[in-house]
């Protein structure tokens, strides 16, 4: 790095402490002494300046999406984002995308490039417009079936992003529809549209632990989806209000009588059924290493009582009637530990070693142990903390879970081990001069609340 390198760096840095120095004044001022009308002026005006750089983030955001590719940053930029800013990942993987779309480019030559929605990215960049008009215009873009030309697209985003500047994102999106319905008048899609637009995804369990999803589902999900609810869903099929729910054939006529549920619950109780038929059927082969089946990890303590709660291998929390009642059948596996020793104590349905083990690390670990990971256990690989070439054993206390971006980084320099407390450490390698925690709690939130109070066994963790 030539001493121009560093020169640009210092005045970077000088221009943000005298930032910082001035927004310091502006917070000390007294604002009451204002009127009415110049207390919303100063509210217009801090919120250019906020939009401003906003905007100016998502510049940022795309050279380190450039300089990613050549530069080890020690995780996905996601996960780094995520981290660094203490947003969700939901939020950081949005902020990469809006970047590459309002954000400046430049082209694989070095020459700087137009941001893909020009107009909404000068008009971002002036601070005129905010996160939720760029959201609007993006979302009309997806919407935007393939066949829609490159002319009509650019004419459409010049519009847009001059609406922008003057409307109010309700405004907005309302003009977007119009602007829509006038480039596609016969509301034409075709299969690439829909295929892109489809997707299943869950929201965050809530406390009474139930949970949200939304699906885009193609016609013939839909399709596919009716029939299923059609039959499985029907008065007085799969009804768990039955003692002996009937799930084949035609309900006796007392089962439909009694059968009270609305039409949307039915549907859910077709799904269930729908699932549980295709994991008891055995036909899904093996999912890294286990027959496919819900894994669900628990303490005797807890079972004994009946009380409490389970996880799974996908993260999802189980209240313990689910648990028992489960229990019954051949579709899960069931990691019973006890809650001092974190001893396992059965595990059930299992008879192959490896299976065993990786049941155990299922319950310890719960997902990639990588600090701030979010995949669950079911999308993870099994790391070896010796690595196997120099004679690693396949055994808990020498193995942790780690997705497969995560369990790339063990080969590069990362050290993995265990830490008094049984916990799986993740240590960088010295080059990255990266802070930051070195286990992951995401899948032990109740580590949150026992921070500073973990006893040295550890144990707490069940
Ligand atoms: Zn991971």
């Amino acid at each position: 790095m030539g001493s121009s390198a560093s020169s640009g760096r210092q005045s970077v840095l000088a221009v943000l402490d005298q930032l910082e120095a001035d927004a310091d004044q502006v917070l000390a001022l007294r604002l009451d002494v204002l009127s009415e009308l110049d207390r919303i002026s100063v509210l217009c005006r801090l919120t250019t300046v906020a939009r401003k750089f906003a905007a100016r983030g998502y510049d940022v955001v795309n050279q380190l999406v450039d300089e990613a590719t050549a530069t080890d940053i020690g995780g996905s930029l996601v996960s780094v984002l995520a981290d660094r800013l203490l947003i969700s990942p939901a939020a950081a993987v949005r902020m990469v995308k809006e970047a590459a779309d309002v954000g400046a480019r430049r082209a694989i030559t070095g020459e700087p490039l137009e941001p893909r929605l020009t107009t909404t990215a000068q008009k971002a960049h002036a601070g005129l417009i905010g996160p939720e008009h760029v959201a609007v215009i993006r979302e009309f873009f997806r919407q935007l079936p393939a066949s829609v030309g490159h002319d009509a697209r650019e004419r459409a985003e010049e519009m847009l992003g001059n609406f922008a500047a003057d409307l109010r994102p309700d405004q907005l999106r309302k003009a977007a529809a119009h602007l829509a319905a006038r480039l596609n008048p016969d509301g034409r899609f075709c299969d690439a549209d829909r295929a892109h637009k489809r997707g299943f995804y869950w929201r965050c369990q809530d406390a009474d632990g139930m949970s949200v999803g939304t699906l885009w589902a193609t016609p013939e999900l839909r399709a596919t989806l009716d029939a299923v609810i059609a039959k499985l869903g029907a008065p007085g099929v799969c009804n768990p209000d039955d003692p002996a729910p009937t799930v084949d054939g035609q309900p006796p006529p007392q089962a439909v009588n009694r059968d009270t549920r609305t039409p949307g619950q039915r549907a859910h109780d077709a799904l269930t059924a729908m699932g549980r038929a295709v994991l008891a059927s055995g036909q899904l082969g093996a999912h890294r290493g286990l027959p496919t089946a819900i894994i669900v990890q628990t303490t005797l303590q807890d079972m004994e009582k009946a009380a409490g709660t389970a996880i799974t291998a996908g993260g999802t929390t189980l209240p313990m009637s689910d648990v028992i009642r489960m229990a019954a059948s051949a579709y899960h596996y069931l990691a019973i530990f006890d809650k001092h020793s974190n001893r396992p104590l059965y595990l059930g349905r299992t008879r192959i070693a490896s299976a065993d083990q990786r049941i155990v690390l299922h319950a310890r670990d719960r997902g990639c142990t990588f600090p701030g990971c979010d995949k669950p256990g079911y999308l993870t690989e099994v790391h070896h903390i010796v690595p196997y070439s120099r004679g690693g054993e396949t055994e808990p206390r020498k193995t942790a879970l780690a997705c497969k971006p995560h369990h790339k980084l063990a080969d590069e320099g990362w050290t993995v081990r265990l830490n008094e407390h049984g916990q799986v450490e993740w240590l960088p390698p010295p080059h990255l001069n990266r802070d930051g925690p070195t286990v992951n709690n995401f899948h032990h939130p109740q580590r949150y609340l026992e921070r500073g109070q973990l006893g040295p066994d550890g144990d707490k963790d069940n």
